[in-house]
C-alpha cells in the first residue's frame, strides 16, 4: 500500500475532497429528479448508509427547476450531472447545487466558459468528467483511439482552459469502459497534476460484477495512493453501492465504517449452521455505523485464531461455540443463543442499539 498522493483540497459544500481528507464516498440517485420526494428519500437513505456527496441527473428544464427544492432540503451536498446543455448547468448553479459534473467533450467551448464563470461566482466545484466515448476529435485522430494518453491530454487541456478562466475549484475523472485504460489514465494524470481525482468504473453491472470490477479498478488505484473520492456504480438501488465502497476502503485500511464480517467458507468440519448465522448477522447489522470486526467461524481449526483477532467473534463447535471479545475467550454459547449473545456484545462494544 503506497502513501496517498498529495492533492490540493477542494470543497463540495462542506465536504473536503483531496488534501488531507479521507477518501470521500459518493453516489448518484436513480430516481427521476423531477420526483422531488422520492429523490430526497433516496438521498436520506444514501446518507444513512454512508454516502457523503450525491449526484443527480439533470436531463431537462423541469429537473433543473426541482433542484431548488432538493438543494434546500438535501442532507448531502448536491452535484448536478449535466450533459450538452449549458442552460441546465446555469439553472442548477442558480438553484444552489454545490458541484457540477460536466464532460467538456460534449459541450461547446463558449457555453462551457459560461458555466465556468457562473460556477466561479458561486464557488461551485466543477468535476471535469473525461470519458473515452466523447473525446475531442483532434485528440482521437492524434492517438488513433481513446487511449489512456488521449484521455490525459483531454483532461489537461480542459484543466488549462478552466484555469485560464480563473477557476481552480476543480476535480477530475478519467473513465473508459476498459478498466486498465482507466487505471493507466489516472496514473498518468496524477503524475502530472495535483487536482483531486474522482475514481469509478462505469457500467459495472449488478452488485456482484460491480463489486469485482470496482474492487479491481478503484482498488488498484487507491492501493497506489491515487484517488480522493470514489463512486461504485451498481445497476440497482444505489444504497447497495455503499457496502461495496466501504468494503473497498476497509480492505485497504483507508476508512472503517460499519461491520467487517470475517466468515470462513465452511467445510466438512463445520458442525453449526454458519451460513444462516452469517446471513442473519449481516441483516441485523445492515444499519450499523460503528466500525467493528466480527469473526464468524465454522470450527476450532482456524476459528479461535480469527475470532480472537476480531473485536468480537464466535468459533463454532458441535452445536455450540466459543465467544471471543478483544482477543479473550469469554464464554461457551449454545448455537440457539449465538445471535442474542453476539448482539449483546456488539451493543456493549459500540453503544449502538442493534436488535
Ligand atoms: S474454520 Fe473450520 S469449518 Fe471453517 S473452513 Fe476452516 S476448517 Fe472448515
Amino acid at each position: 500500500m503506497e502513501q496517498r498522493r498529495k492533492t490540493r483540497a477542494v470543497y463540495v459544500g462542506p465536504v473536503q475532497v483531496g488534501g488531507d481528507a479521507p477518501v470521500v464516498v459518493q453516489s448518484m440517485t436513480s430516481t427521476d429528479t423531477r420526483d422531488v420526494s422520492s429523490t430526497l428519500n433516496q438521498i436520506d437513505r444514501l446518507a444513512d448508509a454512508g454516502c457523503e456527496i450525491v449526484r443527480l441527473a439533470v436531463p431537462d428544464q423541469e429537473a433543473a427547476q426541482c433542484l431548488k427544492e432538493i438543494c434546500r432540503r438535501s442532507c448531502l451536498p448536491v452535484i448536478a450531472d449535466i450533459h450538452f446543455h449549458d442552460q441546465l448547468a446555469l439553472e442548477a448553479i442558480r438553484h444552489g447545487v454545490q458541484g457540477i459534473r460536466i464532460n467538456p467533450g460534449n459541450i461547446a467551448r463558449d457555453k462551457f466558459a459560461g458555466i465556468v464563470r457562473a460556477a466561479k461566482e458561486r464557488d461551485v466545484c466543477i468535476r471535469l468528467g473525461i470519458n473515452s466515448g466523447s473525446l475531442e476529435k483532434d485528440i482521437v485522430r492524434k492517438y488513433g483511439s481513446p487511449t489512456a494518453a488521449a484521455l490525459v491530454e483531454s483532461a489537461l487541456r480542459a484543466v488549462e482552459y478552466v484555469e485560464g478562466l480563473g477557476l481552480s475549484h476543480l476535480k477530475v475523472s478519467l473513465k473508459s469502459s476498459d478498466v486498465f485504460t482507466t487505471v493507466e489514465a489516472c496514473r498518468m494524470f496524477s503524475a502530472k497534476s495535483d487536482y483531486p481525482l474522482h475514481l469509478g468504473v462505469t457500467e459495472a453491472g449488478t452488485i456482484l460484477p460491480s463489486a469485482i470490477r470496482s474492487s479491481l479498478g478503484i482498488g488498484i488505484l487507491l492501493s497506489e495512493g491515487i484517488g480522493d473520492t470514489i463512486r461504485v456504480s451498481v445497476t440497482g438501488d444505489p444504497v447497495q453501492e455503499m457496502t461495496v465502497a466501504y468494503g473497498i476502503l476497509q480492505a485497504l485500511h483507508l476508512r472503517r465504517r460499519g461491520p467487517e464480517i470475517i466468515s470462513c467458507p465452511t467445510c466438512g468440519r463445520c458442525e453449526i449452521s454458519l451460513l444462516e448465522l452469517v446471513e442473519e448477522v449481516e441483516q441485523k447489522l445492515a444499519k450499523m455505523k460503528a466500525p467493528l470486526k466480527i469473526a464468524l467461524m465454522g470450527c476450532v481449526v482456524n476459528g479461535p485464531g480469527e475470532a480472537a483477532d476480531a473485536d468480537i467473534g464466535i468459533a463454532g463447535g458441535k452445536g455450540m461455540g466459543m465467544l471471543f471479545e478483544k482477543g479473550k475467550m469469554m464464554q461457551k454459547v449454545r448455537e440457539e443463543d449465538f445471535i442474542s449473545t453476539l448482539l449483546a456484545g456488539i451493543r456493549r462494544l459500540t453503544g449502538e442499539d442493534i436488535r
